[in-house]
């Protein structure tokens, strides 16, 4: 029966379902029925290992009763409402999170999810700089969307006709150094200057914002080098650009911070977050305002709304997750766990294995970049990680893999005996795949 149920859900998946960011027709996904903190199982009960935390989300871990039950209160005395109304959840939920960010901070604008995070956040950047050109780096992911609201017919296209003025520049990636650099102090010297020179040659006073993951996830997990969050938010200082941190992957104990650019000595005006902050239970997302462009605000229409911005599970989830993290003390425990377990655990493997060309991360977010030579630093053909991620999902692992890396990115719950399995799955599955 249970095994009925498992070849059902593939086969509905198969027929019906259109997967994102995949060519649909080969594919064979895993079928997932429930999990519990770091694991995950199928409906015939095979448990998976869960170092992916999905799409780098599930921060609390599966099912955390707490959250669950928060949904499952709110469900029963108001499942859906407006945004254009005061709910006490939503309310609550802002003030969990504004109790988190730097002071300073003062309104929180929530979304569905991380992509429309990012649209607002530069939304609200052109609107109160009244400038419009937007620089973000090569190595980023920042979300999906972007021209739904330029195809819309009515007056709300006409002030967010923005699908222009996209401007990319390099920033710090000592391992693929783009500026020569040899040390983390000339890599962040050296992507500071090119920055600069990047906004003098665009014209300073057209640049609204510059956008930065603080850790780029999806494209490496590159930890910025000393004294970089803040030269940048120096430069932006110095031109009257708005900083916007875009912490949907990395924040809400990611680093084993609450927010990644905790102790980068750098406070943006714009802070933009999702995944982490309920561990997606429900789909949510925000931006989190500065005093000061949500005065810009104050009088002038802000042209921008979303049907369940705020909405009442979202907000509840939100409340309880914060809450269970900080009684539960789940930030410091990925912090130590990632100290004491996973980078160390990691580095061995590297000891062992030559194909691993460098081992990065902090907390519970860490990257694994596979090499053919650590001389040339080429990286690994896509068959090579295709083969390593079947080995790793035979042996009950769900890895998270992107280009030439794999990204090991557990829950912030994660135990030590739980990454001890992970490693051993790791260390087998390189030999498998070594073994040809
Ligand atoms: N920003 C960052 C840093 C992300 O990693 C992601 C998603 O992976 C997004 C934005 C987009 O978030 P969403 O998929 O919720 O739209």
């Amino acid at each position: 029966m249970t095994d009925d149920l498992d070849a059902r859900a593939r086969e509905l998946d198969r027929t019906h379902v259109f997967h994102s960011w995949l060519a649909q027709a080969n594919l064979d996904l895993p079928v997932v029925a429930g999990g519990s903190g770091s694991v995950v199982w199928d409906h015939a009960g095979h448990r998976m290992l869960d170092f992916s935390s999905q799409l780098v989300n599930v921060n609390i871990g599966h099912q955390h009763p707490a959250v669950v039950a928060a949904i499952q209160e709110q469900a029963g005395r108001l499942a859906t409402i407006g945004p254009a109304t005061a709910h006490l959840a939503r309310g609550e939920a802002a003030a969990r999170i504004l109790g988190k960010a730097p002071e300073g901070f003062a309104k929180v604008f929530f979304t569905n999810g991380g992509a429309d995070a990012i649209e607002n956040a530069i939304r609200m950047a052109r609107l109160h700089t009244a400038r419009d050109t937007v620089l973000s780096t090569y190595r980023s992911y920042h979300g999906n969307t972007g021209a739904a609201i330029v195809a819309t017919g009515d007056w709300r296209r006409m002030p967010n006709q923005y699908a222009r003025g996209h401007v990319h520049f390099f920033g710090p990636y000592l391992y693929r150094s783009e500026f020569w650099a040899t040390t983390p102090e000339e890599e962040g010297a050296r992507a500071l200057r090119h920055l600069e020179r990047m906004i003098q040659s665009e014209g300073p006073e057209t640049i609204a914002a510059v956008l930065l993951e603080s850790v780029p996830g999806t494209a490496g997990i590159l930890i910025p080098p000393p004294g970089y969050l803040a030269g940048v938010r120096a430069l932006c200082d110095r031109y009257g650009i708005v900083l916007i941190l875009d912490e949907v992957m990395a924040g809400f104990g990611r680093t084993g911070r609450w927010f990644a650019f905790e102790g980068h000595d750098v406070v943006p005006d714009l802070i933009t977050f999702a995944k982490g902050v309920n561990s997606g239970y429900v789909p949510v997302g925000g931006v989190i305002i500065s005093a000061a462009i949500a005065a810009t605000f104050d009088e002038r229409v802000f042209p921008g709304g979303l049907t369940y911005s705020g909405h009442p599970l979202a907000a509840a989830s939100i409340v309880a997750a914060i809450d269970a993290m900080e009684s539960e003390g789940i930030v410091d425990h990925a912090a130590a766990i990632g100290e004491s377990d996973i980078g160390p655990g990691l580095r061995a493997l590297a000891e062992r294995h030559d194909v691993i060309g460098e081992v990065r991360g902090e907390g519970v977010f860490w990257a694994l970049e596979f090499v053919t030579d650590r001389q040339t630093r080429e990286p690994v053909p896509a068959a090579f990680i295709g083969r390593l991620k079947g080995e790793l999902v035979a042996r009950g692992l769900l890895p998270f893999v992107a280009e030439n890396r794999v990204h090991v990115v557990p829950p912030c719950v994660v135990t030590a005996d739980e990454v001890g399995q992970a490693m051993e799955i790791y260390e087998d599955a390189l030999t498998a795949v070594a073994a040809g």
